[in-house]
Formats: C-alpha cells, structure tokens, sequence
C-alpha cells in the first residue's frame, strides 16, 4: 500500500506530467486500437451542428430504461397469486439476499426499503448519532447527506478528486478528528474511491467505513466487489439504479453481530426468526425499513441481466472515453489503479473551456450537444454550499447538540474548491445511453466532434 507521503508525490507528478501520462495512482488509459471508424467520425465533424441548422449527429432514442419482459411478469404474478406479500409470508425477499450476498461475495446481506434506508440502517446498527463527526464527499446524491443529518451527526466534506470524480483520499487524514465516527465513501457514478488510501486512513483511527455503493453494483476494487471492503456496504435499487426494482435497498456485510443489528434496526427492532407476537427485541433504535416481496422476486428476475448490461456498459464505455479523449478539453473521469471494474452508473466527464476552445461555455456545449439527439445534464452542484445544510445546522436541535464554535467553523473547515470546480466542469450522460450498439458511441463522438470544430460560431449563436 502506498504510503501518503509518496502518494502526493504521485498526485504532483500528475500534475506536473499533464493528464494521458501513466502513473501509478490513476488506471493505464489506452488508446483506442481498432482501426475502423474513424474516417467517418472525422467527416462528420465537419457537418454543421443542429444548432446552427445542420442534421443532428443522432435521430433515435438512446436504450430505454428499465429494460423488462417475461421474467418480471412471472416473478410479480408469483408473488400476486401466493398472497405472501410482505417477507414475513413470503421468501423472495430472503431469496433475494442470498443471491446478492453470493453475487457480492458478502457473508450477509439485508435487504431494505430504499438506498437511503440501507445507509440508514448501516448507521443505526454502528449507532451513530449527536455529536458524532461522520466524513463524506461533497460530489453525491443528497440522501448519503440526509442519513447524517437525520443522525443528529455532523457532516464533513472531503473535498473532490476531478480526475476521478472521488472523493480525494490525499485529503482525508486532515479532516479526520478523535470524534470522527464513521467514513462514508461514495462510489460516485459507479466508479470507485480510492479505497487502499481509505482503508488505511480509517484503520489508523478504528474508525468504520460504510461504503455507498448505490451506483456501483458489480463494481470491483482490487477484484473484489465494493461493498465489502468496508465495515458494510449500502445499495439502491431504486428505477434510476443499474440494478432495480423501483425502489429497494440493501446491507451487505461480513461482520454477523452487525448484521443481526442491521435486520433488527430494519424489523422495528425485531430479531430474527419472529414467529408469531413471540418476537424478541434487539438493539435499541428501529423503523419499519422492509423491502416487499414484489421487489425481492423482481430483483432475482433483474438481477439475471445485470451481468450482461454491465458488460455492455463497460465495453461501450471505454471505447468512448477512449475516442472522446482525442478531443481537446473533453475529459473522461478516469479510475484508481485499484479499480477493476467500473459499473459505470454515469458516463461522466469534464468539460473543460479553456482548452476546449471557441468561447464555448458548458451550458454552450451542453445545448448544442442536446440539440445533436444526445442528452446529457450537469449534474450535481457542491452539497456542503446547500442553503437547507446551513438551516440545519443552525437549527435549535444542533446548537444544542454542539458547542458554537464548532459550529461557526463549520463553513470554513468544510471548503471544497476542487469540487466547486468540477461541478462547474462536469457532465452526465445517464447509463442506458450505454447499453445500445457501438455504433451510438460514435455517434457520441460525431455529436462532440462537430461542436468542437464550430465551438467559436456555435458560442455566438
Ligand atoms: C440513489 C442513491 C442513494 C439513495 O438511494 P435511494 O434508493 O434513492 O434511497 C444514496 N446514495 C447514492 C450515492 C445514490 O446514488
């Protein structure tokens, strides 16, 4: 494991070096070997952007989602006509578990009403609570915030890794304290954090990590899968998701005292084996955070897709990066050096304008590749700025929970510029625009490559 002292000497080298350079920290990028379409991409920059009255690089709709057929119908007329309903009845629920705890390589997993209910219950099981300090990065969906707040505990950001979208695990020693209670890494976009520096800043302090893998089932450190690097590992299944069932959730873990405390958190505080009113309680805080059985037989059904979508992505990914990469001021996130599989819930990239060129602003270039048939969005804006968080923290439960000068520090001690700059640079293409014939990739690329060489006419327009 690289020690941090060479590890930043790393990130300096990147930096000195220019991004493309093969370093130890990020994954080797190769270029893209196949000969074939290149001629026509080239011509097609030449033609003129839709935006400027031109033919849009792309006429048809991109994959649909969620992809569906004769498995789902059966799995929900199952559960309809059995009359077991919730998983108490039922055993689709548990069916399901078994199969992702093996999936995943988990000893346990327990599955749960929604992603933010996993990380919720992950959280109650570790009991955390007021006046605990628990680490996250600002480039995240909202909920792996709430679950903090909804905690009494206090939120701090790790700033941002653009190069990968990450958190950046240089920085996280610095933001550990003697009250930090847990460590929640996001494996934004279905990529994955830098979990050998993670790891190692957690274990230095005992300090738990609950790893949020709601983007990235099938996603692999080290050829392992996320999820079980950590303390736990927390899934969404909700429609968005790679994996999904509408909404859904789960744990995984291989600790058993946690996973007995995890179900009991989910169950009302119920231990296993509940038969009848003859239940015994467990734990000390619950809810009612059950996934249903319509959800745990759709998700045996998804989940025999999940392997081959995964694969599609993944291929299909990489060979736009790849090309897309030969575009000046276009910028594919890139992974660590221990990430061997990308679940690829976004196709993200930074756009970057100064060396992109022409004048052209992101929103710019997001309307004018919009108007090529390729929808994309900006994604995230910084969470640790949003107006609510301050409200939060200002409100009579938190001062009186902390004392005030941690609170009037707050702001200061939580700064991300990085991450302010990346979601000024950032865009999103969503994951079933990957899941079509390469052919769609190219098309990606035309789209970029027309708007690149009219970028000064189309900044005007
Ligand atoms: C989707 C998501 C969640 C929450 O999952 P829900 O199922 O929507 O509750 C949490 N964290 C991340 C990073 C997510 O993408």
């Amino acid at each position: 494991m690289n020690n941090d002292l060479s590890r930043r000497g790393f990130v300096k080298g990147v930096a000195a070096a220019g991004a493309g350079t093969a370093v130890a920290r990020y994954a080797r990028v190769a270029g893209w070997m196949a000969a074939g379409a290149a001629p026509a991409v080239l011509s097609a920059a030449e033609a003129k952007p839709a935006l400027l009255g031109g033919t849009p690089a792309r006429r048809g709709a991109f994959p649909a989602w969620p992809v569906y057929g004769a498995p789902e119908e059966e799995a929900l007329r199952g559960v309809l006509r059995s009359g077991a309903w919730f998983r108490g009845a039922g055993k689709k629920v548990a069916e399901f578990e078994a199969a992702y705890a093996k999936l995943t390589g988990a000893r346990h997993c327990i599955a749960t009403a929604n992603g933010t209910s996993a990380l919720f219950g992950a959280m109650g099981a570790l009991e955390i609570g007021p006046g605990d300090e628990v680490v996250l990065p600002p480039y995240t969906f909202i909920a792996t915030l709430n679950v903090i707040l909804l905690n009494y505990a206090l939120p701090v950001f790790v700033d941002s890794d653009p190069a990968t979208f990450q958190l950046d695990a240089t920085k996280l020693d610095a933001a550990l304290t003697e009250r930090t209670t847990a460590i929640i890494p996001v494996h934004l976009g279905g990529n994955v954090a830098d979990l050998d520096a993670i790891l190692a800043a957690a274990g230095k302090r005992g300090v738990p990590v609950i790893e949020d893998a709601c983007q990235a089932p099938l996603a692999e450190w080290r050829g392992r899968k996320v999820g079980t690097l950590g303390r736990t590992g927390c899934f969404s299944f909700q429609a968005s998701k790679n994996l999904n069932s509408g909404e859904g959730g789960a744990v995984i873990t291989d600790d058993d005292e946690l996973a007995e405390k995890v179900y009991a958190f989910h169950n009302n505080n119920r231990a296993r084996k509940v038969s009848g009113y003859n239940f015994s309680y467990r734990g000390t805080r619950g809810a009612n955070l059950r996934l249903a059985e319509w959800q745990g037989a759709m998700l045996l059904a998804q989940m025999t897709r999940l392997e081959q979508q995964s694969k599609v992505r993944e291929q299909n990914a990489q060979y736009l990066s790849s090309r897309l990469r030969e575009i000046p001021g276009i910028l594919p996130a890139q992974s660590y050096a221990g990430c061997t599989r990308n679940a690829y819930h976004l196709y993200m990239f930074r756009f970057d304008r100064e060396k992109f060129g022409g004048g052209l602003t992101r929103a710019g270039f997001m309307k004018a590749l919009s108007a090529e048939g390729v929808p994309c969005s900006s994604g995230y804006t910084p969470l640790n700025k949003e107006g609510f968080l301050k409200e939060v923290l200002a409100s009579k439960a938190y001062r009186r929970i902390y004392p005030a000068a941690v609170l009037n520090e707050w702001e200061e001690r939580n700064r991300c510029p990085a991450n302010d700059r990346l979601c000024e640079e950032a865009v999103w293409l969503t994951h079933p625009m990957l899941l079509g014939p390469r052919s769609d990739m190219d098309e990606i690329v035309a789209a970029v490559r027309k708007i690149h060489t009219h970028a000064a006419q189309l900044a005007k327009a």
